[in-house]
């Protein structure tokens, strides 16, 4: 079994006793990509504030954790990666069983044995109560549809703010059951909001949750001809908002997700159309040609 990271502290070792950095870990890695993703269209003001985010949770960790994130980040590592499937998600290594339990006790913090990434498993971040299973997408799907669905459209929403538009879309994905609490979503979505701004140039957002348990990684895709105000670093309107529910065990195929969607609408002639659709229909067979070659 691997070496664990932390060291051991009889006074406070219990189950569950690395829960709170486990979370702090995965909160930073989540600011670093958004710093990747938007360093190019970002406006100083808000680099620095994202820099600054960056700088005090990597003060409040314990100095062995830092110094090993800080390692893996030099070598272009996610630093923390959950075990899906009984493999560690950012190299494929099996992990072996006895080290996958000690990963889920959590009383210490481990790195995989191959790729020296730090390990979590996805049932100790953000704990979250689970209902009805959500549903999921999966056999014989390709490209969006493995996503997304018709029922999650929303062409031309009536939405005049950021937040009204993120309460529509947390609310459709609640109620056509992909998520089993919309509420919760809502304000989670409005606290990534409120690190920097998911909004892009080209009129695009990319609102996202993460951390959310059960179901897949899940797109809903909201279209507002009117344009709305989600603070891009261009100040132009947004008009394609891509939402995003990513269970912790899916945060690698985000990435894919994203630059394929990001590839696919920076095309004007793709997005100026699909903001032409009427119906759920209609932009569901839009969203799926126009990503036919660049999401598979
Ligand atoms: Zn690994």
């Amino acid at each position: 079994m691997g070496r664990p990271v932390t060291h051991k502290n009889e006074d406070v070792d219990r189950k569950d006793r690395m829960k709170p950095i486990i979370n702090h870990l995965v909160q930073l890695q989540e600011l670093i990509e958004a710093r990747a993703q938007q360093e190019a269209s970002l406006e100083n003001a808000q680099l620095s504030q994202l820099n600054e985010a960056i700088q005090t949770l990597t003060k409040g960790l314990p100095e062995t954790i830092s110094l090993q994130f800080a390692r893996l980040q030099k070598k272009g590592f996610v630093g923390i990666v959950p075990i899906a499937n009984g493999v560690c998600t950012g190299c494929g290594m099996a992990i072996p069983v006895s080290l996958a339990h000690a990963v889920r006790a959590a009383e210490q913090i481990y790195a995989c044995p191959n790729c020296a990434r730090l390990l979590y498993s996805p049932a100790t971040a953000l704990p979250r109560r689970t209902a009805a299973p959500a549903r999921r997408f999966t056999e014989q799907k390709v490209g969006i549809s493995r996503f997304s669905s018709p029922t999650l459209m929303i062409p031309n929403s009536a939405a005049k703010t950021r937040d009204e538009l993120l309460e529509e879309i947390c609310t459709k994905l609640d109620a056509e059951g992909f998520v089993d609490d919309g509420k919760k979503l809502y304000v989670e979505s409005l606290r990534r909001e409120a690190i920097v701004s998911t909004a892009v140039d080209h009129g695009l957002a990319f609102p996202h949750v993460r951390g959310v348990e059960g179901g897949g990684l899940t797109l809903a895709l909201a279209t507002s001809k009117k344009g709305i105000k989600f603070g891009s670093p261009d100040k132009k309107l947004t008009r394609l908002v891509f939402f995003v529910v990513i269970p912790t065990a899916a945060s690698a195929f985000y990435l894919t997700l994203l630059s394929g969607l990001t590839a696919t609408f920076r095309n004007k002639a793709h997005s100026e159309k699909i903001l032409e659709a009427e119906t759920p229909q209609q932009m569901w067979k839009l969203l799926s040609s126009a990503t036919r070659t660049t999401i598979r």
